[in-house]
C-alpha cells in the first residue's frame, strides 16, 4: 500500500473505504496520560531498571516520537492537550489549586467538544487540574462523563510539607518519612501555598464528589477498570477515552500486584502498574475486535519531578526536568498506535507536541477546528502514516509559567538546534544559550559563540513568535460567584 493511499485512509471523512467497508474510517481515540513520568522512565525511551513490556509493545507495534512536547508542569500541559494552543495562549500556565476561583476558560474549545461534535462518545478518567469549579468541570468541557482527581493528588492535607500537627495518624507521620527518605523534606525547590492544603482530596464522578481522601493505592486499578468498562460499553460506536493517570505524581502508591516488584523502588513500582493498564486497555481493544478502529496515544504532562529524589522520574540523557524548560523538563515519550494505518515499529525526531493532539484528532475524526481563534498545535496525520518525516512547526516555543496575560518566552528550538533566550519587558529578545540538539540533546555544550548566525537567526524568530503570542492572548474563565 503506497504511503499515499495510507494517507487518504488516514484522513478520509466520514465515508468509510471500499477497501474495508466494515471498518469506519474514524477511528476511537484513546489518549493516555501520565503525570511527571520522564523521558528516561519507559524500556523503549531506554529505562535500564523499570520494566514496561506492554507499553515497549505499543513502540513496536506504531510510531514513537523522540522530540514530542509538553508544557512544564501539569495544570498548563493539560491546557494545551485539551486546547491544542500553547498554555499561555489560553490564559492557564499555572495550575489552579483546590477551590480555585478559575479554570480553563468554558468558551475554549477543547478536543473532547471537537470529537462529541463530531458524534464520539466521550469520557475523562484520572487528573482534571484545569479548574474544580462546577463550570469548569471536565462534563462542562465535552466529556460526557468523569471519573477522577479534579486537581493533583498531592494538593490534601497530607502534603509533605504541611505544617506539623499533635495527634498526626498514620498517613501523616508515613508521609513525613517518606519525604525525609527522598531527601524532599530539605528541598526548597516547591512549598504548598501559606498554611498548605487543608482539604481532602476528593473523588467525583461526573459533578459529584464520592469518596474524599480516596485509596490512592487503589487509583491506577480504578481508573483502568473504568477505562475498560467505557470501551466495552461504546464498542459499537466511535469514543474518545482520555485517562488520565494520577500517577507518577508523588505521593506515590500502588496496589499490591506491583508493591516490590520493580528494581527502581517505589516509582518503578508505579510505573510498572501503569504499563500493566496498558496491557488492559490493549488487551480489551483486541477481545472487542476494536485494534484496527483505535488510536492510541501515551505520553507524559512534563518531565520527572527531580526534588523528590528516588520519588521523582529520570529524564534519561536529556538535562533537568519538571518545571524547567531544559529538555527534561520538557520533551516527554510519546507513541501513537494504530495497526493498519500507522506502520509498525517506526521511530521519528521530528518536533511535535501535545498541542498537535486536538488538530490531529479532529482531522481523523472528520471534524472542523475553530476558526475564530489561533491554533497553535498541526495536524501530525503525515507523520503517523509515513507519508512525510518532517515536523509541521518550523519552531517550537519553550514557555516557563506565567500569569494570565503574560507570556514567559525562554527558548526556541527549530529542527536541529535550541536557543534559550532572555526576553525584556519591552519585547527585546536576547540569545543566552546556543545548543546543537542533534547531537547534543543534554544540553551540555554552549554552540553561542561559534554559531553567532544561528543564534541570531532564532532570536528573530523567538521575538516574533513571541510578539504574535502578545497580541492573541485568550482569558482563563473566572468564577461567576465565588
Ligand atoms: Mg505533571
Amino acid at each position: 500500500m503506497t504511503s499515499r493511499l495510507l494517507l487518504a485512509l488516514l484522513l478520509a471523512p466520514l465515508a468509510a473505504s471500499p477497501l474495508s467497508a466494515a471498518t469506519p474510517a474514524r477511528p476511537n481515540i484513546v489518549i493516555i496520560f501520565t503525570d511527571d513520568q520522564g523521558y528516561g522512565d519507559l524500556g523503549c525511551y531506554g529505562s535500564p531498571d523499570i520494566a514496561t513490556p506492554h507499553i515497549d509493545r505499543l513502540a513496536a507495534e506504531g510510531l514513537r516520537f523522540t522530540s514530542f512536547y509538553a508544557a512544564t508542569f501539569c495544570g498548563p500541559s493539560r491546557a494545551q492537550l485539551m486546547t491544542g494552543c500553547y498554555a499561555a495562549r489560553v490564559g492557564h500556565a499555572r495550575n489552579p489549586g483546590p477551590g480555585s476561583n478559575w479554570g480553563l476558560h468554558p468558551a475554549e474549545v477543547t478536543i473532547a467538544e471537537v470529537l462529541k461534535q463530531a458524534g464520539y462518545a466521550t469520557m475523562a478518567i484520572g487528573k482534571w487540574h484545569l479548574g474544580d469549579a462546577p463550570e469548569f468541570l471536565p462534563t462542562r468541557q465535552g466529556f460526557d462523563a468523569y471519573l477522577g482527581l479534579p486537581f493533583s493528588n498531592d494538593m490534601w492535607r497530607y502534603h509533605p510539607k504541611m505544617p506539623p500537627r499533635e495527634n498526626e495518624d498514620a498517613l501523616m507521620r508515613a508521609t513525613r518519612e517518606r519525604a525525609a527518605y527522598t531527601g524532599y523534606a530539605g528541598s526548597d525547590s516547591y512549598y504548598p501555598p501559606r498554611g498548605g492544603f487543608p482539604n481532602d482530596l476528593p473523588l467525583m464522578r461526573d459533578e459529584t464528589v464520592i469518596e474524599t481522601n480516596p485509596d490512592q493505592r487503589q487509583l491506577t486499578t480504578r481508573y483502568t477498570e473504568a477505562a475498560l468498562d467505557f470501551i466495552s460499553r461504546h464498542r459499537d460506536r466511535p469514543f474518545f477515552l482520555y485517562l488520565a493517570h494520577a500517577m507518577p505524581h508523588v505521593p506515590l502508591f500502588v496496589s499490591e500486584k506491583f508493591a516490590g516488584k520493580s528494581a527502581r523502588g517505589l516509582y518503578g513500582d508505579v510505573v510498572m502498574e501503569i504499563d500493566w493498564s496498558v496491557g488492559q486497555i490493549l488487551g480489551q481493544l483486541r477481545r472487542l475486535g476494536l485494534d484496527e478502529r483505535t488510536l492510541v496515544v501515551f505520553t507524559s504532562d512534563n518531565g520527572p519531578w527531580l526534588a523528590y529524589g528516588i520519588d521523582g522520574g529520570s529524564a534519561g540523557p536529556l538535562r533537568e526536568g519538571k518545571g524547567t524548560i531544559w529538555e527534561g523538563g520538557v520533551r516527554v515519550p510519546a507513541i501513537f498506535r494504530w495497526p493498519g494505518k500507522i506502520p509498525a515499529g517506526r521511530r521519528t525526531a521530528a518536533v511535535a507536541g501535545n498541542i498537535d493532539l486536538l488538530p490531529t484528532c479532529a482531522q481523523l475524526a472528520g471534524a472542523r477546528l475553530p476558526s475564530d481563534r489561533v491554533i497553535d498545535g498541526r495536524d501530525l496525520g503525515p507523520l503517523l502514516t509515513g507519508a512525510s518525516d518532517r515536523s509541521p512547526h518550523a519552531f517550537f516555543h519553550y514557555l516557563g509559567g506565567s500569569a494570565e496575560g503574560q507570556v514567559n518566552y525562554r527558548a526556541i528550538r527549530d529542527e536541529r538546534w535550541k536557543l534559550h533566550v532572555e526576553t525584556g519587558r519591552d519585547g527585546t529578545v536576547t540569545p543566552r544559550e546556543l545548543y546543537d540538539l542533534g547531537a547534543d540533546a543534554g544540553e551540555r555544550f554552549n554552540r553561542l559563540a561559534q554559531h553567532p548566525e544561528v543564534a541570531q537567526r532564532l532570536a528573530l524568530a523567538a521575538r516574533d513568535a513571541a510578539a504574535e503570542m502578545r497580541a492573541h492572548l485568550r482569558p482563563a474563565g473566572r468564577r461567576a460567584s465565588p
